[in-house]
């Protein structure tokens, strides 16, 4: 998709801060943090949003919680605590129109979110 955002990412034509890369997924500093940690995690595979998951993304949306897990590891935050967030269709806020987990910590999070 050329006119998204994070797929230009994933092609390096997009300018971000990338803490993690493999062959399926990219996780890098979101622009706008909201936590001392704020990392969104993508598939290369341009998914709109969680809605539009296809059964043969399952494996995708394993690996994705798995590298989440990992950059909460490598960011320091395993231990005390941190949350994943994905934002599914326009009620929920969701901006970006390409999956993408948020990992957020380094701050106690509130309940319920806004
Ligand atoms: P959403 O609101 O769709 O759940 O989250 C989209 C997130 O992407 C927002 O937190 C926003 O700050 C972040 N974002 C939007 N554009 C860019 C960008 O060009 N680079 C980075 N690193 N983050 C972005
Ligand atoms: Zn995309």
């Amino acid at each position: 998709m050329d006119d998204c955002i994070f797929c230009n990412i994933v092609k390096k034509e997009a300018h971000c801060d990338i803490v993690y890369e493999d062959q399926h997924s990219v996780a890098f500093t979101d622009i706008n943090k909201q936590a001392p940690v704020h990392i969104l995690v993508i598939p290369k595979k341009h998914i709109r949003s969680l809605a539009e998951l296809k059964d043969e993304d399952l494996a995708i949306i394993g690996h994705i919680l798995d590298v989440a897990n990992k950059v909460a590891e490598q960011q320091g935050i395993s231990k005390k605590g941190y949350r994943l967030v994905i934002n599914c269709g326009i009620e929920s806020g969701q901006s970006v129109w390409h999956l993408h987990i948020h990992v957020l910590g380094g701050r106690r999070m509130n309940w319920p979110p806004g």
